[in-house]
């Protein structure tokens, strides 16, 4: 006898570095009736996508579209479409994020420098202000707005401005900030922007929004050779999504549906309110987490509200502390990447994840298997400086 395998995926809350927890109408566009790529109908949501993409985005670039695949896919996109065999590229890195750029631009053949910060500090703008004068006729300067692996947030404007001066590009990845916290590509002055849909849009992955400049885009369409990538080829995207509608690939159209909800919800919360929402989570969050006793990992000052790291306490057992939280709470919290391994917890408050309900219920999860760990965490007083932040907010 055979039986076929059960499937039956668990409900979670999820409060880690991303997937975040979809709304209800964006997981029932994805089980619309399927329309063909060509469909007028599939056509008219691609372009109800693409002028909710400018809202969300702050943008009045007319490049402005999603690419097919995660957040990955506008980073690589980005970065192969600009970056041609000999450019010279100053990436700011400050985690893991910043680095993976880095090798991508090694990987289309830039000649790279490395303007490294300490993980958990942004990146500081007069050491790339010194690499770029350095290195001399740089093409192209790189950086994270908010870094998913430490919960640091690095102001876009001073290295905007270095760009500016000295003539170069400026890329800017805005996975885990668009729809948290404001991204503002024309304002900034940012030449290529793109982002993820799992973070704070709150759709499954799948898709990544892009946003290239006037200036970015004559730079991906007068290059000598053609950009290392075919999939990912900004101008073949670009003519699929524009007017002629020229055969690239076929759409992921239930994913294309996805994206159309999760940014009709942004627009109807209002930016303004939704990163004040996202501002006023994160931050009751982390005032509870201190409160508690614990330390938070990334700088004052420069601390994402979407995305906080907070130190494991000493003799505290990363590993049976995460476990239990899933399995006992329901809840998923991510681990440290790289350097940060078994040093911090990063708890994400991104998009429908990001309620008063879930920063008083990871507080009093945490605090009680801190607790059972020999760890005096002070629960009373870290959940009641987080619901004294959140006030009657609902
Ligand atoms: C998540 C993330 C990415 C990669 O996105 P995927 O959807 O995992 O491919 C890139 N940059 C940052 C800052 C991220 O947080």
């Amino acid at each position: 006898m055979s039986t076929t395998p059960v499937f039956d995926p668990p409900q979670r809350i999820l409060m880690g570095p991303g997937p975040s927890g979809a709304h209800p109408r964006v997981v029932r566009a994805m089980t619309a009736p399927l329309l063909g790529h060509l469909d007028p109908d599939f056509l008219r949501i691609m372009d109800e996508c693409q002028a909710m993409l400018r809202q969300v985005m702050r943008t009045e670039n007319a490049i402005t579209f999603a690419t097919p695949g995660t957040g990955t896919s506008g980073m690589e996109a980005a970065v192969m479409n600009l970056v041609a065999p000999g450019d010279r590229v100053v990436c700011g890195i400050c985690g893991y994020f910043g680095e993976r750029i880095a090798q991508m631009a090694e990987r289309a053949g830039g000649e790279v420098t490395r303007v490294q910060a300490p993980w958990g500090s942004p990146v500081d703008p007069d050491a790339v202000r010194a690499a770029v004068r350095e290195a001399g006729n740089v093409k192209l300067v790189t950086m994270v707005h908010a870094e998913t692996s430490t919960g640091v947030q690095t102001p876009v404007e001073p290295i905007s401005a270095i760009a500016k001066e000295n003539g170069a590009l400026l890329l800017v990845d805005c996975v885990t900030s668009l729809g948290g916290v404001p991204v503002e590509p024309d304002a900034w002055g940012a030449d290529a922007v793109y982002s993820g849909t799992q973070k704070c849009l709150s759709a499954p992955p799948g898709v990544a929004p892009i946003t290239v400049s006037p200036s970015g885009w004559e730079a991906m369409t007068s290059r000598e050779t053609p950009s290392n990538t075919w999939y990912l080829d900004m101008q073949l995207l670009a003519a699929y999504w524009g007017e002629g509608r020229v055969y690239h690939h076929t759409a992921p159209i239930s994913m294309v549906y996805a994206l159309h909800q999760a940014l009709a919800l942004v627009l109807e919360e209002g930016l303004e309110a939704r990163w004040a929402r996202h501002e006023r989570n994160g931050r009751a969050l982390q005032a509870g987490l201190e409160a508690m006793g614990l330390a938070l990992h990334a700088d004052e000052g420069y601390r994402l509200p979407v995305l906080t790291t907070v130190r494991i306490p000493e003799g505290v057992n990363d590993g049976e502390v995460r476990g239990a939280l899933l399995k006992r709470y329901g809840i998923e919290a991510g681990g440290g990447l790289g350097d940060l391994k078994g040093k911090v917890w990063r708890v994400g408050l991104m998009g429908e994840s990001s309620t008063p309900g879930n920063v008083l219920l990871f507080l009093s999860s945490l605090g009680r298997l801190l607790r059972e760990q020999g760890f005096a965490a002070d629960l009373r007083a870290g959940t009641e400086a987080a619901a004294g932040m959140l006030g009657d907010a609902g």
